[in-house]
C-alpha cells in the first residue's frame, strides 16, 4: 500500500478518483484563529457522458482547468481539517458548456463532507445540544438542523396498530404546547415510546385515539395511568376491554403527602407553645420526618444509637413510639399511612379494599380525601396490586426528556423537541442514502 493510499485511507476517503498531491500535500494554516491542517488532493476522471447535454463521451469531452474547493473533513489530531480539492473541469465540445467533476464524499455545491454530516447525525443520539454539536463539528447551528432533517424522517404515527399494554403519563413540554403539558404514551411490553402528544387535554387525546381502528382499541388489555380522575373515565371509554391500572407510586404519594401534612399541622400547634418540652418535641418531629415515612416493618428496634434531641441511646422504633405518643391524631394518620403502603408493597388487594371501606376515626381532611380517592378508583387500584405493570418506565423516560430539554436550554418548537426525543431514543433510523 503506497503512503498516498494510506493517507486517503486514514481520512476515510473511498473515492478512487481522488489522488493526494505528490508533494506539499500537507499544509498547516491559521484560519479564524485556529491551526488547521490542509490536505491537497485532486479529483479527476474521464466522464462517461456530458452532464449538460447528456451526449456520450467519445472524445468530445476534454479537460478544461480545475476548480479549487475546500470541503471540511472530520478533525484530525484535534485540528480542523480541510481537503484542498482541485476538482477537474470538463468542456463538452458538443454543447460548448462546462461542468465540474463530482465525488461521493461531498455533495455538489456543498463544503461539508458527508462523513461530517453522518457524524452529526450519529452524535445526535447522545444527549448533547445542537449548538455543541455544531461547535464540535465546526459547522453552523443551521447545518445541524438541516442534517437532522436530511438524515432522519420526521416521526409520523400511522394509526394502524396499538400496543396491548399501554403506559401513559404527562410531562411539561414546550411553552407553546396548549396547556403546557404533553402526553407520553409507552408500550409497557417492549418498553419503548409509542408516541408523544403535544396536548394532554381530553379532547385531543380522544381525537388521537379515535383515529385508530375500533378493533385495535378493543385489543388494548391494560392502561397504566395516574390518579387524575378524568383520565380514568376517558381511557375506559376509549379502550372498553382494557383494565385500568393506577400507578402504584401515585397511590403511595397520596398518603405520603397526607401524613406529612398531618405531622406539620400538629407541629404548628406545638410551635406556638412557650413550653420547653413542646419546643423540643417540635424539633424532634421536624428532624425525624423521614423516619415517620419509613415502612414500619423496616424500623430498627434492636440497635441503640445516640440521638442528641433524646439525650441518650434510642432505637428507631423507640423514636417513632415516642413521637406517636405525643398526639392521638398523628398516631391514627400514621397507622392509616402504614396500612396503605403495606398493602401496596405486599400486594394485598383484599386488605386494601377492606381498609378503605372501614369507617376511620380521627383522620385529617387530607387523609380522608386520599382514602375517598382510593374508593373512587378502587377497581383500578386493585388492578395495580394484581398486575405487574407500572409507570416506572414512563417516569424514567420523563426524567430523560427533562434532561434532553435542559441540555438544549429548552425548545421552542414542539415538533423539533419531539423529534430529538425520538432520535435520542434511537426510534428513528438514519437514512443511508442522504
Ligand atoms: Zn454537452
Amino acid at each position: 500500500m503506497s503512503h498516498k493510499h494510506s493517507i486517503l485511507n486514514l481520512l476515510g476517503i473511498k473515492d478512487k478518483n481522488i489522488k493526494v498531491m505528490d508533494k506539499d500535500w500537507l499544509k498547516e494554516e491559521v484560519r479564524n484563529g485556529l491551526h488547521c491542517k490542509i490536505i491537497s488532493a485532486k479529483l479527476t476522471y474521464t466522464p462517461e457522458a456530458c452532464k449538460c447535454c447528456g451526449c456520450v463521451n467519445e472524445g468530445s469531452i476534454v479537460k478544461n482547468g480545475t476548480k479549487l474547493t475546500h470541503p471540511l473533513l472530520l478533525d484530525m489530531a484535534g485540528c480542523p481539517t480541510y481537503l484542498e480539492l482541485k476538482k477537474q473541469r470538463f468542456l463538452c465540445r458538443e454543447c460548448g458548456q462546462t461542468f465540474i467533476a463530482e465525488t461521493c464524499i461531498v455533495k455538489k455545491r456543498c463544503h461539508i463532507t458527508n462523513d461530517v454530516k453522518r457524524s452529526i447525525a450519529v452524535q445526535g443520539t447522545r444527549n448533547i445540544s445542537e449548538k455543541d454539536l455544531a461547535l464540535e463539528h465546526r459547522v453552523s447551528n443551521n447545518t445541524v438542523k438541516r442534517v437532522f432533517g436530511d438524515f432522519y424522517d420526521t416521526f409520523r404515527q400511522v394509526y394502524t396498530h396499538l400496543p396491548e399494554n399501554l403506559a401513559i403519563d404527562e410531562f411539561k413540554s414546550v411553552k407553546s404546547a396548549e396547556g403546557a403539558m404533553s402526553l407520553i404514551i409507552c408500550d409497557s411490553d417492549n418498553k419503548k415510546i409509542f408516541d408523544i402528544l403535544e396536548d394532554r387535554r381530553n379532547k385531543s387525546i380522544m381525537d388521537y385515539f379515535m383515529r385508530f381502528p375500533q378493533e385495535q382499541r378493543a385489543k388494548v388489555k391494560t392502561v397504566v395511568v395516574d390518579l387524575y380522575g378524568p383520565y380514568q373515565k376517558l381511557f375506559q371509554a376509549l379502550f372498553p376491554q382494557a383494565e385500568l391500572i393506577i400507578d402504584r407510586f401515585h397511590i403511595v404519594t397520596q398518603v405520603n403527602r397526607a401524613l406529612n401534612m398531618a405531622r406539620v399541622s400538629f407541629m404548628n400547634t406545638l410551635k406556638k407553645s412557650k413550653d420547653l418540652k413542646a419546643n423540643r418535641d417540635y424539633r424532634k418531629l421536624k428532624k425525624y420526618w423521614k423516619l415517620i415515612l419509613k415502612k414500619e416493618e423496616t424500623l430498627n428496634s434492636t440497635e441503640y444509637r445516640y440521638h442528641r434531641l433524646f439525650k441518650g441511646l434510642v432505637t428507631e422504633r423507640g423514636i417513632i413510639d415516642y413521637l406517636l405518643s405525643l398526639d392521638e391524631g398523628l398516631r391514627l394518620n400514621y397507622n392509616a399511612y402504614q396500612t396503605i403502603i403495606f398493602t401496596v408493597n405486599h400486594r394485598k388487594p383484599k386488605l386494601f379494599s377492606s381498609f378503605v371501606h372501614e369507617k376511620q376515626q380521627g383522620l385529617t381532611v387530607k387523609m380522608d380525601q386520599a382514602l375517598k380517592t382510593f374508593r373512587q378508583s378502587e377497581k383500578a387500584i386493585i388492578n395495580a396490586l394484581n398486575y405487574d405493570y407500572s409507570n416506572g418506565l414512563v417516569e424514567g423516560i420523563n426524567n430523560k426528556i427533562k434532561v434532553i430539554k435542559r441540555a438544549a436550554y429548552g425548545y421552542r418548537n414542539f415538533s423539533n423537541f419531539r423529534n430529538r426525543i425520538f432520535i435520542e431514543y434511537k426510534l428513528l433510523e438514519i437514512k443511508t442514502a442522504a
